[in-house]
């Protein structure tokens, strides 16, 4: 075990300590909430549970992995994007940490509707953890830290003789040191019984560098707990000045790069100094290397399912053969000369990793500075969790993240964030934040958890959610920070920030919706290619009407009372984007009532679900055939089938049914 204390930070930096809140593990404090692991679940749960005011102690294997990005060096993305910005909305810290650690950042799926913009960015992994590390230790009030492994948990019978189960009252040290707290949240990602591979190597690792979590893992099976098996990889990493970029094609960061916090105007680089990133392809020569050495490459021809999302390059091969693959080829910090292969996870052996990454045109002379690796690991099946993250079996005892089923940052730390909360919430004797899937992504997420469970590794999508008009990554803010406020996880100036915020696009809102002129006015006046209509309507109905191409910039061409609105610039796009959904989120309400209304309508046994109609995914498609659902409320609750599919399906069978019964009543007449 290791206990830093105050005294030895005063020999080592004694300005600093003056200066800063230090603080580590002491036995006389009585600590409230104890976070293990402090992975993307874990620096989230901590830092909330802090914030809630109660008595925090991290426990993590070392404080250089806090915050260490196990795999790709990139936060953010479609669906991931929207958690981000969700789990800032409830003042958590890695959107914050990312506007001071990115290299690039570009919002993905800019030529679709703002609802499912994609924020991302391309991270400084040393900076990344650096920040991370600093918020945590210096900058977050009533947070303690211990680098130990945890071995176990003190598990206590329930003096209640009503509460069902047992209650976990703190955990063990591997050295015998026993802590006590009112409650544990269990965020050790891909470490429980992880092992790693390369080839046929196997040995047991967390990931690369660290030690598995064995006793956790005994301990939550002796706890009668469902565990199941996942794996996932890596690719290997690449000397940059050893690789042709000019063979690649190019990725530019955006001009104006959108923080992820909504507490901050700009990022931290200079637009001009991001980083690009490059794109190649791999050649037909990478088949005949996975395929002839099989046989060698034990992660790929084990019985544990991988990730469906971010597959190794070998099942790529393997499902689709014949085809070129793209691969990113990513920077992994502003001073670093390593590049991360984004899409070149592998698992063979060393040597033919090599030839593998040869054959790649760009990559032919590139020198490997860390190989791949696959991980396999146990996970904990999330049915086994309240919607609060809290264990059905063990009162007090929480888990979050990978442990859950998931894969991710973002899914990690989304569910750290509740857990915090919650567990923070249990000791202040407050009720629970609980978050519904119409209420934000992590509600989505750990609904489709602790209902559906999981059979591959979990990761989000907004194709997940129902409601993914009014849950946008614009308005995270205005869903979920007065809920956050209540609860006790979010600051007073947060709050403040966004009450004022929703004070000004009300009353510009309203400036819009009084402001009333015929069509043929707005018309005349903008230039507009509408029909000719007599009839009036406001500013806010003519934004709404004519897509994006009305902005408050131009109305306020024809409406000089609305010259002053023009000026908020944070107002005037999140009103824009605003308006734009308000017909078609209320289209999507009426949609998912006839659904719920649907909900025992039969399937029939020969739908043909290759039906350009429905328009399925391939792995929507390859659920349904393999479940076959006899009703619509079934095929709702198969993991990966998306609600519009489920919506289609339904429109579908009914307009199938509707025809059936036509013919049968059209024969009866004759
Ligand atoms: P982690 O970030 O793994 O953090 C776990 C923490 O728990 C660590 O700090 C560890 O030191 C600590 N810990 C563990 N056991 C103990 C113990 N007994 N006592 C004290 N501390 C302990 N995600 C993707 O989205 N795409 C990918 O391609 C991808 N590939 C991956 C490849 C590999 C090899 C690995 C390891 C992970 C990969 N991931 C990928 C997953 C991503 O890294 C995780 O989803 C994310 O980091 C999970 O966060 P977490 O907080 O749950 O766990």
């Amino acid at each position: 075990m290791i206990v830093l204390n105050k005294i030895s930070m005063i020999k080592y930096n004694p300005r600093r300590y003056l200066l800063r809140k230090l603080s580590y593990y002491t036995k006389d404090v009585n600590y409230k909430v104890i976070v293990i692991g402090g992975g993307h679940a874990g620096s989230e749960a901590c830092a909330a549970a802090a914030r809630m005011g109660v008595n925090t102690l991290l426990i993590t294997h070392k404080k250089e992995t806090i915050g260490e990005m196990s795999c790709n060096p990139s936060f953010g993305g479609i669906g991931k994007g929207h958690l981000m910005r969700e789990i800032d909305a409830l003042d958590g810290v890695c959107g914050r940490i990312c506007d001071l650690s990115g290299i690039q950042y570009k919002v993905l799926n800019r030529s679709k509707g703002p609802a499912v913009w994609g924020y991302r960015a391309q991270i400084d992994r040393k900076l990344y953890k650096k920040n991370m590390q600093q918020e945590l230790l210096e900058n977050t009030n009533n947070l303690s830290m211990l680098f130990s492994p945890v071995e176990d948990l003190i598990i206590e019978n329930n003096p209640n003789e009503i509460a069902a189960g047992v209650d976990c009252k703190g955990v063990i040290l591997s050295d015998g040191t026993k802590i006590n707290a009112d409650c544990v949240i269990i965020t050790t990602g891909t470490f429980l019984r992880g092992r790693i591979n390369i080839g046929l190597k196997v040995y047991p690792a967390g990931r690369i560098g660290d030690a598995p979590a064995i006793g956790l893992a005994n301990t939550l099976e002796s706890l009668n707990l469902k565990l199941g098996r996942l794996k996932t990889g890596t690719p290997p990493r690449l000397k940059a000045n050893t690789i042709d970029f000019d063979r690649c094609e190019i990725q530019r960061g955006d001009r104006c790069p959108l923080p992820f916090s909504f507490m901050n105007d700009s990022v931290w680089i200079n637009p001009k100094d991001q980083l690009p990133c490059y794109i190649t392809r791999t050649s037909l020569k990478i088949e005949d290397i996975v395929k002839k050495n099989l046989h060698l490459n034990r992660h790929v021809f084990e019985e544990v399912t991988g990730p469906r999302y971010c597959p190794s390059i070998e099942s790529k091969v393997l499902r689709f053969s014949g085809r070129q693959h793209q691969v990113w080829l990513e920077p992994e910090g502003l001073n670093s000369d390593v590049i991360y292969p984004n899409g070149l996870s592998c698992t063979l052996p060393e040597d033919l990793q090599e030839q593998l990454i040869h054959s790649i045109p760009a990559l032919e002379n590139a020198t490997i500075l860390r190989p791949g690796y696959g991980v396999e690991y146990d996970f904990i099946d999330p049915r086994e969790l309240y919607p609060t993250l809290e264990v059905k079996k063990v009162n007090g005892l929480f888990l979050a993240g990978q442990i859950n089923g998931t894969t991710g940052y973002e899914e990690a730390a989304g569910q750290g964030i509740i857990a915090g909360i919650n567990a923070a919430a249990k000791v202040l004797n407050k009720p629970p934040l609980n978050l519904s899937r119409t209420e934000a992504y992590i509600g989505v997420m750990i609904d489709d958890l602790t209902t559906l469970g999981t059979t591959e590794p979990y990761r989000m999508f907004t194709s997940r959610a129902e409601f993914r008009l009014t849950l946008r990554p614009d308005n995270a803010d205005q869903r979920l920070t007065a809920k956050g406020y209540s609860v006790g996880c979010v600051s007073n100036e947060r709050y403040n920030v966004m009450t004022n915020v929703r004070e000004r696009m009300m009353s510009a809102k309203e400036v819009l919706k009084s402001i009333r002129k015929p069509v043929n006015t707005w018309r005349k006046a903008l230039d507009l290619n509408l029909s000719k209509c007599p009839t009036e309507k406001s500013a806010w109905e003519m934004m709404n009407l004519c897509d994006d191409t009305i902005t408050i910039n131009k109305l306020a061409q024809v409406e000089p009372a609305l010259s002053h609105l023009a000026s908020d610039k944070v107002i005037i796009n999140r009103l824009h984007i605003e308006s734009l959904y308000e017909l078609a989120a209320s289209e999507q309400y009426e949609e998912i009532k006839e659904l719920r209304q649907n909900e025992a309508l039969v399937i029939p046994k020969d739908l043909n679900y290759n039906s350009d109609y429905l328009s399925l995914s391939h792995e929507e498609r390859e659920k349904l055939l393999a479940v076959q659902p006899q009703t619509i409320a079934a095929a709702s609750r198969i993991p990966g089938v998306a609600p519009s599919s489920v919506f289609r399906l339904l429109r579908y069978v009914k307009q199938k049914s509707n025809v059936e019964s036509e013919l049968i009543n059209s024969q009866r007449r004759f």
